[in-house]
């Protein structure tokens, strides 16, 4: 099929006549997403209409987000990324693997706000750096992290009327299997497919877990399992846009094979005090917006969503740039992973989802066109909760 040519001199005229191609149905070439991604400030109104056009006619009516409470299992973590103010070495403050009690306090609490989402992020098999860690997960029954996941993900599935949705980490296609069991989706964030950010100095130079390879692996075995499946890249690590179109293009290559990446999240850097790259300037927000709209049009009907609270103030600009989902959005926990962004309140979000044109509606972890794949990978318990969750559509139902 004939592809679009790439603009030398990205001129108002070259660009509108590209974008009418897009527009058209001809597919964006690798070189010409990198050349959007450098896009002059003056001519991003033009993606953005063109972003816009494809989200519309995917998902026209509505965007989605999760009500969601965040449960950081475990602080504990083996990697040390640049970037991650999450992570936590046994006795440093902070440092806690939560119990079976402390998890359904939160869920439960939760519950009564109307959340349907259980998200479970925590670090990456603590227990093969941690002796601590190992202790600890014999004190509670378990021999590593995932098993203790597994169980507590079957705990909030039976005691709670929250979805569990599993961020662990690298997974093996067995425990992909097992976690599936009990959590309609599960999520790796690929963040990118760049090998030059292990090289000494750079973002994942002490991360065993961030290896590209390892982690295309975790999305290609889902893929082959058909689980509905959630990942992303992490812009502004140190990648460089050949880096984003590449990881992109990766993200779109094992869905055209498998069908089962349910979301590409779109996630900026943003600056701590106190992480190892606390010096690095974050992407600014018109990067943002070229990245988003790029995404949608490489992706074309897969589900994108960028997080509200790392976008404040003006979040709502990044529907302009074409996603169709907030992500998960919690009006309990704090993101433990950005601790200094809170979510914006969920009538705000309506709110200003509705200023442009939209109905917020609520959506369960799993996506409603996903929920076929989680009822056939799911346990009779996922099954018998889905079907109670689950409106006609596949939603959890309408927002406030
Ligand atoms: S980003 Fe994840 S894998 Fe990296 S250090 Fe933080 S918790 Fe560990």
């Amino acid at each position: 099929m004939k592809a679009i040519a790439e603009p030398a001199a990205a001129t108002f005229a070259s660009l509108r006549s590209s974008m009418a191609e897009l527009r058209a149905g001809l597919p964006l070439s690798r070189e010409m997403a990198i050349a959007l991604l450098r896009l002059d400030d003056g001519l991003l109104p033009e993606l953005l209409r063109t972003a816009i056009v494809l989200k519309d006619r995917f998902k026209p009516h509505c965007i989605t987000y999760s009500r969601k409470v965040f449960i950081p299992l475990t602080t504990l973590c083996r990697d040390y990324c640049g970037y991650c103010t999450f992570r936590r070495d046994p006795g440093q403050s902070g440092a806690h693997t939560m119990s079976p009690e402390e998890v359904l306090a939160v869920a439960r609490a939760g519950e009564k706000l109307g959340c349907t989402e259980a998200l479970f992020s925590l670090g990456d098999k603590p227990e093969l750096l941690f002796p601590e860690m190992r202790q600890r997960l014999r004190e509670l029954g378990y021999s590593s992290t995932l098993q203790y996941l597994e169980a507590i993900c079957e705990l909030v599935l039976r005691e709670t009327g929250l979805l569990p949705h599993a961020n662990p980490g690298l997974m093996s296609a067995q425990w992909l299997k097992r976690l599936a069991a009990y959590s309609p989706s599960l999520g790796l964030m690929l963040e990118s497919t760049s090998e030059t950010l292990l090289h000494p100095g750079a973002a994942h130079d002490n991360a065993p877990d961030k290896v590209p390879a390892k982690r295309l692996q975790v999305l290609e075995h889902a893929g082959k399992l058909g689980i509905p499946f959630t990942t992303g890249l992490l812009i502004g690590i140190g990648e460089t846009a050949e880096d984003r179109v590449d990881t992109l293009l990766a993200i779109r290559e094992l869905h055209s094979r498998y069908g089962h990446i349910q979301e590409v999240i779109v996630q900026n850097f943003r600056v701590k005090p106190g992480i190892p790259m606390h010096n690095w300037p974050e992407p600014s927000h018109r990067d943002m917006l070229r990245t988003v709209a790029v995404a949608r049009l490489l992706l074309g009907n897969i589900n994108i969503q960028a997080p509200p609270n790392l976008t404040a103030p003006g979040y709502e600009s990044l529907l302009d740039a074409g996603i169709n989902d907030w992500g998960g959005v919690s009006p309990l926990t704090p993101d433990f992973i950005n601790p200094e962004a809170p979510w914006p309140h969920l009538q705000d979000l309506a709110r200003r989802t509705r200023a442009k044109g939209y109905d917020l509606r609520q959506r369960l972890p799993v996506y409603p066109e996903f929920i076929p794949a989680a009822v056939a990978g799911g346990s009779a318990l996922l099954r018998s909760k889905l079907a109670a969750l689950a409106d006609d559509d596949g939603y959890a139902g309408r927002a406030a």
